[in-house]
């Protein structure tokens, strides 16, 4: 479902593609479907340039891509080029759609529709049409099932 994460056959790929350097368990893998080109493009530049890089945790946090990673190099030089290099993928992901990969994305504050910060989203013009639906939807679903606890 849109909106939602969503572990099948796209992201299935991905772990076939890049496994080893994936997160083991599926919480350390929280994206959605819109930054895996994105993920992908840094994962096959990492197989090329730093093969000993391994990532414990690939996320979206606020918005952002958020990394957790061992193995990058030790030496002073190569490690900034490294961080740098990481820190490009992160600045795509702040103008990148979560749910379609525009790269026309913006940063999307879930509490002005009342959600948690944990709902915070970059997302295009299209999408963000979607997730107020998702959002109002969910919200009506609530009220219904507070109606049916409460008469
Ligand atoms: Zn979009």
């Amino acid at each position: 479902m849109k909106m939602l994460f969503d572990y099948g056959t796209p992201y299935n790929a991905l772990r076939i593609k890049h496994g080893s350097r994936l997160p083991e368990v599926s919480w350390g893998f929280t994206i959605r479907v819109g930054w895996y080109p994105l993920v992908n493009e840094m994962l096959d530049r990492i197989a090329k340039d730093y093969p000993s890089v391994r990532f414990q945790r690939i996320g979206a946090l606020s918005g952002w891509l958020r990394l957790e990673h061992s193995g990058a190099p030790l030496d002073a030089n190569a490690h900034m080029r490294f961080r740098r290099m990481i820190q490009g993928f992160v600045t795509q992901s702040l103008v990148t759609c979560e749910e379609c990969g525009s790269t026309h994305a913006d940063y999307v504050d879930a509490t002005a529709y009342g959600c948690g910060t944990a709902m915070n989203r970059t997302l295009c013009a299209d999408c963000v049409r979607v997730f107020e639906k998702f959002v109002y939807a969910d919200r009506e679903r609530r009220r219904q099932e507070f109606v049916h606890d409460h008469s």
